[in-house]
């Protein structure tokens, strides 16, 4: 066979201008301009006017830094549901957010200014933070939309906006004229490094080493009282605690009531403590040899007497439940002004609650339990510099019998990572306990409710569901002032008497105006007597002072009102929100990381069941945190950030997407370099797939060359149900934030389905057909429709690639400008029939395809054969599977990629030099055998032949192959009419 190079030539090979190079860092900034241009996101909600609403609602990030990984994942995530839910048919908006107010703001500003803040009037400080949070806001914009997220990011909603801001005291109102909120003194955690009261959510828990000591608290009372067998004797408590500070504030000691107590006598000390704790006090304070003098219950200890360990104080026992027998000594040093229980029962025994600790965390000894001349030396000292002070003044004294070092989890200011204490302020409260006034509703508390509205939110994962119950079931009131100026006042008017609040909603109307006008600074610059009505009186005292709260609201007051200051009142919102608000059959989610139950899940929750009655979500979708692969925590220090901004400037935005995609996102998130490389290996696949499509479709025009489906080859037509079979499991997985199973399944149907087998076999059809014959438009069609489905499909993913795909497909009249403007395929539009029959018979030809490549396989590691196309297979096949494979015939050689396959009853002739092969499918067995192709070699097809002849200079070109080349109108090139090699 003599070679000829030319006719390779007229093969139809794949041809597109499609770039294999993505060069993804130089192109997406480009697309990003064409979005932009086009007014995508506009468009998009011009386009889904009148369709049924699906409504994410933004969680704001504060905005005082880059983003990093965990806000990528988060926006990439909520980009996925927009989007997916856009190309469902859904008219879905998405604003985002941004939380603006609070501390970590304000700590940067004061940096900033230094001193200079001193002389500052607070508008222009104010005025400092916004300047402040508008530059992140502005940073972490452009960083979101660099990784391809859409959304209204010209006009995000921001917390510190003037309108914002009104509708957050607007809301605050709505709590105080509903009877939500109270003034008191309570012990909060504070962090006396930032000097402000910290809400739950605001305070971390990490290791701390306190001081551990026992203290013994001597009995003043009658011994006799408690025990006869004490008598006339010398008695003492003894108590234990990890923060010798606030001893200064002990005012009583807690026993339970109903545990066993003990009398030990020590040498010539009696000691009282909790019967199971004896044995580990005794070890604590090294007593050596004890006995029990008498046994009674904690009871009988209630308002017994005891003598405060070096100040002039006589201290009560009192009785609680929550004292427990698991650590300590059963007798609890009670504080009632630094902490939450202490303070409850200093509330019942009438205990003195006067907080002696400031601001700062000094400590101002009360005058009137101090009798020596010169005040104690820890006076004015700072909390954790007291420690040690006190320790050695009781040391001296005798009182402390045991001290060490505990290490232990300890809250601590999750801003500065300062440890925090529990003080006692003044602070305002929402009560979790208030009853609910509403016709509905009657008698059930703020609380309750609360809880029965969790119950009818899906939360996915559902032990969220647990996780806020249990939250909100035992939080304590919520504390919503904080000692600062960045964030939205209090704006209430105290009596200079009673210092009670003026309730006045006309006048808080006229407040919220002020606000929208002029914002938070108006209520700096205005004066009390221009704001207040002529004449007002103290509804309680008659006063007629009056000064302005100068606290200010906790910020997640401010982004759980989100709700109500955006979803209700924002014209891109509202419809969607009012429709779900009146179950509407709208779908209101909040999507987050898995912290948000106690932060904005939880102070979103409380508000909208307080003005609203009900819950402000019907779905609550949380992730996990962005870890490495070694499961821990990124740090700068370990060195193992990933940045998404560097990924996307090296590998592209589309790479950290596809890292979005790729991990189910429920659980925590392994990142790091060494993966995101390989999510970009894996979009290289990605991409050369679609390449290889798109050049397979040249030619092809769908109006003028589409095949009907029924008259599809029969491998197509399999293709198809395959595809609608793809496309029905992608929507369903989008419907359910699945989104990592659609990664998984477009992968294995790129690589398995399209690379590994359709686009292989189809080769010969594609490439050495007739380009306009009825085989080869019948796989076009069906390229064309996979290309169309898939397109769509991985939009919401493959943002960038997706639409770069779109603008090579087949020129269609009324092509959307952008695949992102498109809607997802229907399944019934892919392939009418449902797939499923077809499919469970292809997967028995699959079965038997895996047994004859295998045979095949063997055949050519022993050399027997060459390529599978020098190849001829005999399949013998019991009668159900014959008729199956008889059935489709046509394609059997095609998707075996061999010259000549016969499905036969019985073995016909000795075509193999080697023993036939015994294989299993579903129904029975199968016998394989491989024999070398007969007939000649096609020099254009490859394929052996029963004819192959010349086609002018050509030889061997079978008549497939002649007639494809006729109707390419290729005529043979004309001999060579060389005289010298003639004549030789
Ligand atoms: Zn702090
Ligand atoms: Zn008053
Ligand atoms: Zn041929």
């Amino acid at each position: 066979m003599s070679p000829a190079p030319e006719l390779k030539a007229t093969l139809t090979l794949p041809q597109t201008a499609f770039p294999m190079k993505a060069n993804l860092p130089q192109n997406e900034p480009l697309r990003l301009a064409r979005w932009a241009s086009l007014g995508l996101y506009e468009r998009l909600r011009k386009a889904a006017t009148g369709r049924p609403t699906y409504l994410l609602h933004d969680g704001p990030p504060y905005a005082n830094g880059p983003i990093h990984l965990g806000h990528a994942l988060n926006k990439g995530l909520k980009d996925f549901v927009v989007k997916s839910k856009t190309m469902a048919g859904f008219d879905a908006p998405y604003v985002p957010g941004y939380d603006c107010h609070g501390l970590p703001i304000e700590i940067k500003v004061d940096e900033q200014l230094g001193r200079k803040k001193l002389e500052m009037p607070a508008p222009a400080v104010l005025e400092a933070c916004r300047a402040y949070a508008q530059k992140y806001i502005d940073l972490q914009t452009s960083q979101f939309e660099r990784i391809g997220c859409l959304g209204r990011w010209d006009t995000p909603y921001k917390t510190m906006s003037r309108d914002y801001e009104a509708r957050t005291l607007e809301a605050f109102y709505g709590f105080l004229e509903k009877g939500f909120v109270y003034r008191g003194l309570k012990p909060v955690y504070w962090c006396i490094h930032d000097r402000t009261a910290l809400a739950e959510a605001e305070v971390e828990y990490e290791m701390h080493t306190s001081p551990s000591v026992y203290v013994r608290y001597r009995l003043t009372s009658e011994p006799g009282v408690i025990s006869p067998a004490l008598k006339g004797k010398q008695v003492s408590t003894i108590i234990w605690t990890t923060t010798p500070w606030t001893l200064p504030a002990s005012m009583a000691v807690a026993f339970h009531p109903d545990f066993d107590y003990v009398a030990l006598a020590v040498g010539d000390q009696i000691y009282i403590v909790a019967a199971e704790l004896a044995a580990s006090v005794a070890a604590a304070c090294k007593f050596g040899l004890v006995s029990e003098l008498a046994r009674f219950k904690g009871s009988v200890l209630e308002r017994a007497t005891f003598q405060h360990p070096f100040l002039e104080r006589s201290i009560l026992g009192v009785l609680a439940t929550y004292v427990t027998a698991d650590t300590g000594t059963g007798a609890v040093h009670t504080a009632p002004s630094h902490g939450a229980e202490d303070f409850y029962t200093g509330l019942s025994y009438g205990l003195d609650q006067t907080c002696r600790v400031d601001a700062s965390g000094r400590i101002q000894v009360d005058p009137e339990a101090w009798t020596l001349a010169a005040p104690p030396a820890f006076d004015g000292m700072k909390v954790w510099a007291a420690n040690p002070v006190i320790v050695a003044m009781m040391e001296e004294r005798g009182a402390l019998l045991a001290v060490s070092d505990l290490e232990h989890s300890y809250p601590h200011c999750w801003r500065c990572h300062h440890p925090v204490i529990y003080r006692a302020t003044e602070q305002w409260f929402i009560s979790l306990d208030t009853p609910v006034k509403t016709a509905q509703n009657e008698g059930k508390t703020f609380r309750q409710q609360a809880i029965e509205e969790i119950d009818k939110v899906i939360w996915d994962p559902a032990w969220g569901k647990e996780r806020i119950t249990n939250m909100i079931a035992t939080r304590p009131d919520w504390c919503i002032s904080r000692q600062r100026i960045w964030g939205v006042p209090i704006a209430v008017f105290l009596c200079e008497g009673c210092q009670k609040p003026i309730m006045d909603p006309a006048l808080n109307r006229k407040i919220v105006k002020l606000f929208e006008e002029h914002g938070v600074e108006a209520w700096h610059t205005t004066e009390t007597a221009t704001l207040l009505p002529a004449n007002v009186a103290c509804a309680h005292c008659g006063g007629k002072a009056f000064r302005k709260e100068t606290d200010i609201l906790d910020v997640w007051f401010d982004s759980g009102v989100s709700w109500y200051a955006v979803c209700e009142s924002d014209p891109d919102l509202k419809t969607a929100y009012t429709n779900f608000q009146n179950e509407n059959g709208t779908k209101c989610l909040y999507l987050e990381g898995g912290d948000q139950h106690r932060g904005w899940f939880h102070s979103s929750l409380l508000t909208s069941v307080a003005l609203r009655g009900r819950a402000p979500y019907s779905h609550v979708v949380t992730a996990g945190f962005t870890l490495d692969e070694q499961g821990r925590a990124m740090s700068k220090s370990l060195g193992n950030v990933v940045d998404p901004l560097d990924i996307a400037s090296h590998l592209g935005g589309e790479i950290v997407r596809l890292w979005v995609a790729s991990i189910d996102f429920r659980e925590d998130m392994a990142a790091s370099d060494n993966l995101m490389q390989r999510c970009a290996e894996i979009y290289k696949k990605l991409r050369n797939t679609f390449r290889f499509l798109l050049g397979n479709l040249n030619g092809f025009d769908p109006k003028r060359d589409r095949i009907a489906e029924s008259d599809l080859l029969p491998l197509d037509r399999y293709m198809l149900a395959r595809t609608r079979e793809l496309t029905e499991n992608i929507l369903g997985w989008y419907e359910r934030f699945e989104f990592h199973r659609v990664y998984h399944a477009v992968n294995e149907f790129a690589i398995v389905d399209l690379s590994s087998f359709y686009l292989d076999v189809l080769k010969d059809r594609m490439y050495t057909f007739a380009p306009t014959s009825q085989e080869r438009r019948s796989a076009q069609t069906v390229l064309w429709q996979i290309t169309e489905a898939l397109v769509r499909l991985v939009a919401p993913i493959l943002s960038f690639t997706a639409d770069e795909v779109w603008e090579y497909l087949p020129a269609m009249e009324g092509r959307e400008a952008s695949v992102h403007l498109a809607q997802f395929p229907a399944p019934a539009e892919i392939f009418s029939e449902d797939p499923a029959p077809l499919l469970k018979e292809w997967k028995q030809i699959f079965a038997v395809r895996d047994e004859v490549l295998r045979a095949l396989e063997e055949d050519r590691q022993k050399k027997l054969i060459g390529k599978s196309l020098e190849a001829r297979v005999q399949i013998v096949a019991n009668s159900g599977l014959r008729d199956l494979l008889r059935r489709y015939d046509s394609s059997l050689k095609e998707m075996l990629n061999v010259s000549q396959v016969e499905v036969v009853s019985t073995y016909v002739e000795s075509i193999s030099p080697t023993m036939n092969r015994v294989g299993f499918v579903q129904d029975g067995q199968l016998n394989i055998v491989v024999g070398p192709a007969t007939g000649h070699k096609c020099a254009r097809c490859w394929n052996f032949m029963p004819v192959v002849f010349n086609y002018g200079i050509w030889q061997n070109v079978c008549t497939r192959c002649q007639e494809a080349l006729r109707e390419m109108k290729i005529a043979p090139p004309l001999a060579p009419m060389d005289e010298s090699k003639e004549s030789r």
